[in-house]
Parts: structure tokens; sequence; C-alpha cells
């Protein structure tokens, strides 16, 4: 990045310019669904009785400075990433071996696996399944290199509800907006210019997945209209960037979604005897639907499974014709043991998924390190790493979780490993930190405005669509592309980066 123009950016708003820029920014969000239902502490359900109010998204007032090779880099190889997770979501053995190591030490996992095995018994009558997926990445500079060149790392891989691909095609819209209705101060323009700015496609293109699993699922086998199914938390906060999808469908593909909560799947949903799911929508119960794909933004945490009755929801839903995005073996390919499998050095796993060694070698360099907490050479040492505070400062302990909020970092692991009893230290994994250089921005949540110091994220979504083999048959991918892009930028002192959980704001990048 060249210094000499980032070291004043974004510059310091006079009163009137943050004012013009606010008015605008706000007024533009709601205007275009640049929007979230607005938290509890922020209005209450007697204050919005009716639930009619919204509010701006979180976003940073300017788009964040980013390398352009490394950008350019996460996007080219998502569909190298889109292969890599199609292939294990494909290889039941070997996923089994993965499961295997933490299905006695954690519940959720373990419960994911026995509904798929049920499945399995009763033999799968759907061989297409769909991954929507988002493959995150922070920018590193390796500190102790001298000239060091700023390096994409993965900070993870997401099979299943991969967010904000609505939102972010919006946010890259209103900078692009804000930059042209001369809304940043001149001194800003060297750097915001139109042509660095990377507009997002990712609503449309996430859609357009969706729509190619719909056509795939083929003819209507019971005469009844197809449709697509939301599978959704409720309440959902986060509903217009589902929403931006689900119109994007209808209006660029004439596709008709519906969303289930979660919990409704029993009281909505159906089996035919030959398994095509029937959707009936409460309000006109008389009609029904046959559903072609099973979207899922819901299901990916064992908060979604309060009852017993929700798993059995998960099961027949897993059972039935629907493609579903994901498929449990997809979701399961997921785990943050199989990013951790996948990045043990030498291993041979890589190349059994990407047979194309240049096409692996690109993907095993945006791996950060990371270890296992279990009985090898490889995990003893990490265990004597996490227990030290000194060496635990440069890492994050993650489980086999999804949606933010369940990391432990830092300082923070050696006393949580104390109190976790060993046997269930295999359950987590330890990732070196990456170190993203340092950037400013301002973040406006809430109505109010915080500027300092950030830290940016990359998303890169991908659309795939496969078949599943059966015994030496491998399957074969249908549909494979990169699908758009989200950033999202949180305050440096926040260790989590989560925008629905609180901590962080959707951006867009511009390119340095
Ligand atoms: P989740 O599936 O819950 O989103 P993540 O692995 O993405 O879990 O971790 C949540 C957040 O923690 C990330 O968005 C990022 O801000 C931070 N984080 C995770 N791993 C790292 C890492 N290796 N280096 C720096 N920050 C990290
Ligand atoms: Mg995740
Ligand atoms: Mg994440």
């Amino acid at each position: 990045m060249a210094a000499s123009s980032l070291s004043n950016y974004p510059p310091e708003l006079s009163p009137d310019e943050e004012q013009y820029l606010l008015t605008n920014l706000k007024d533009w969000s709601i205007a275009h669904g640049l929007a979230v239902r607005p938290p509890p502490s922020f209005v209450t359900a007697t204050q919005d009785p009716s639930g009619v109010l919204a509010s701006t998204a979180p976003v940073t007032l300017f788009p964040s400075p980013f390398p352009r090779n490394c950008f350019e880099e996460g996007l080219a190889i998502q569909e190298a990433y889109n292969e890599l997770y199609s292939a294990i979501a494909r290889d039941e053995k070997w996923l089994q071996g993965i499961v295997e190591e933490l299905i006695d030490i954690d519940d959720f996992v373990s419960k994911l696996w026995q509904t798929h095995l049920a499945v399995k018994k009763e033999g799968y009558v759907q061989d297409l399944t769909l991954g929507l997926f988002r493959s995150d990445y922070m920018v590193h500079v390796d500190q102790s290199a001298s000239n060091a060149t700023p390096g994409l790392k993965q900070v993870e891989f997401n099979t299943i509800a991969s967010s904000f691909g609505g939102l972010s095609a919006q946010v890259s819209a209103l900078h692009r907006y804000l930059l042209s209705i001369d809304a940043y101060p001149a001194s800003a323009t060297s750097v915001i210019k139109a042509e660095a700015l990377r507009q997002s496609k990712s609503a449309s293109s996430l859609a357009r997945g969706l729509a190619t699993a719909h056509k795939a699922y083929g003819q209507s086998r019971t005469g009844r209209p197809l449709c697509v199914l939301f599978v959704v938390q409720d309440p959902e906060r986060n509903v217009f960037d589902q929403r931006h999808l689900e119109y994007a469908l209808l209006e660029e593909s004439g596709v008709r979604a519906f969303r289930l909560p979660f919990h409704r799947t029993q009281a909505d949903t159906k089996l035919a005897e030959d398994r095509t799911l029937l959707y009936s929508p409460p309000n006109s119960p008389a009609t029904s639907y046959e559903v072609t794909t099973v979207y899922f933004r819901a299901g990916y945490s064992p908060d979604d499974y309060p009852n017993e009755a929700d798993w059995t929801s998960r099961l027949h839903l897993e059972r039935s014709r629907a493609i579903k995005c994901p498929s449990i073996l997809t979701h399961l390919a997921g785990c943050k043991k199989v990013q951790q499998v996948l990045a043990t050095p030498h291993s041979p796993h890589l190349k059994r998924f990407l047979p194309d060694e240049k096409v692996a070698s690109r993907v095993l360099s945006t791996f950060a390190p990371i270890y296992p907490l279990d009985q090898s050479e490889a995990g003893q040492e990490a265990i004597r790493l996490a227990k030290n505070p000194e060496s635990a400062a440069r890492y994050v302990l993650k489980p086999q979780r999804e949606g933010g909020g369940n990391n432990i970092y830092r300082k923070a692991i050696p006393p949580f490993l104390q109190n976790l009893p060993e046997t269930h230290w295999p359950a987590y994994i330890l990732m070196e930190m990456i170190e993203p250089p340092a950037l400013k921005n301002a973040i406006f949540r809430n109505g109010e405005l915080q500027s300092g110091g950030v830290i940016c994220e990359l998303g890169v979504y991908g659309v795939c669509l496969w078949r599943n083999g059966s015994g030496d048959n491998q399957g074969e991918i249908l549909e494979n592309q990169e699908a758009g892009y989200l950033l999202r930028t949180k305050g440096d002192q926040s260790e989590e980066g989560g925008v629905a959980a609180g901590f962080g704001a959707v951006d867009s990048c511009c390119l340095v």
C-alpha cells in the first residue's frame, strides 16, 4: 500500500461535512434496504408493537483501503475453494474420520452426524447439493520480514447460512453514491476513486445460485407449483439481507420463495410418500407448493435446536427430495476441524481433493497455521503453547461452532483450558492470530458514530452445485462460480467481527 496517501485516510470531517455525509447515508440506506430490524436496546416492543420499524444497517462511512493483489487473489481462488469443499462434502468416509474425533465430545456435531446416518440408512432421494459458500480472509503482514508484501490469510470457510450477501451489494453501491454526490471531502478523493471502488454482485449471484438449483431440480412431480424455502430464525433482525436474495430470485429468475421459521417446519411442511417436500403457507393452507430447494439461514447453531422436535425437523428436511443448501455433510465440511486438518503441514489431504498442484498451492498459501489440541505431536506442542499466557497471546481457540461469539482469544485461553476437562480439549482448534495492517475508519451503528483503528475481513462468496456420487463414482460439479464479496470492518479493540453479533459494520473495498 502506498503509505503516503493513506496516512491521512480517512480525512477528518468538519461538523458540516459530517452532517451532509450522514444525512445522505441514512436516507440512501433506508431507501435501498441497507437496513436491519432495530435491536431491542434501541427500540422496545412497547415502542413498536406492530414491528414496523427498521434502522440503518451498521456501515462504515468510508470504503476501506484494501490491497488490490489480495482482493484479486481472493476472488480468483474462490472456484478452487468451491471445488475443495464440494469434494470434501462428497467424501463421506473422509468426513467420518473427522467427525469420529469429535463425536464423543461435541454433542452438536454428533447430532448432525446421527441425522445424516439416519437418512443414509433409508437412502437419500436427492443426489444434488447446493453450496452458497463464503471464504473469509484477513490481510496478513509478516512483521518479522523486511519489505513484507501483504498476503491473504483465511480466517474460516462457511458452508452454511453465509450471510450479508444481500447487504454487501448495497453498501458498495452506497459508497459509490456518496462519492458521486461529493459527500467525501476533496482530500479523500486521491484514495476514493470511482475505478478503485469494487461493486459487490453478491445478492444477484447468490440468488442466481438458488435459481440454478431450483431449475436443476426438474419438473414438478406433484403438479403443484415449485418454490424455494428460506429456513430462517424467528425473530430475525437481519431479515433484509435475506429479503434482497429473495427479491432478486423473483425479479431476475421468476422463482417464488417463502420464509419458513425453522420451528414451523413440522406445521407448514410435509413429505409425500416419495419424500417430495410440500409447503403450505400459513396464510393459505389449502394451496401447497413443491419445494425444490431448502436454503438454511437457520440450523447452524445449537441455539436453533431448543427441543428434540427441532432435530426431527432437520431430519425431516434432510430426508426430503428437495435440494439442500447445505446438506448435512456439507454443513459438517465447514467444521473448523476440517480447516485445521487441511492446514496440517505436508498433509496429503489437500492433494486428495485438489489434484491440480498449481491450484492446490494457491489455496495452500492462504492457510494460516492451525493446530489440533489432541494427543498427536503437533497437538501436544499446541497444548503447551495454549497453556502458557505469553505464547497463548498469539492465538485464538475455536470450537466447532458458527455465527460469531464462540471463540476464546489470546490471554483468555489458558484460564479457559484450565476450567475445561482435558478430554474436551480436542473439540477445539488453536489458530495463529492473523495480524492485519493498521487502518482507520468511522462506523455508523445504531445512530452513533465511532471513529478509530479498524480491522477488515474480506469474505468471498461462492456458488457450487454438484451431484453426489456413490461407491467408486465421486460425483460431479455442475456449476462453480465466484459470487461477489463482503467486507466487514470492526473496531481494532474487538476480537470478534460479526456484524449481526453486534461487533462490526458492513464495508466495501477501495483498492489500493
Ligand atoms: P465464526 O464461524 O463464529 O464466524 P470465525 O472463525 O470467523 O468464527 O471467528 C470469528 C471472528 O474472530 C472473525 O470474524 C475474526 O474477526 C476473528 N478471528 C477468527 N480467527 C482469527 C484469526 N486467526 N486471526 C484474527 N482474527 C480471527
Ligand atoms: Mg463461520
Ligand atoms: Mg466468521
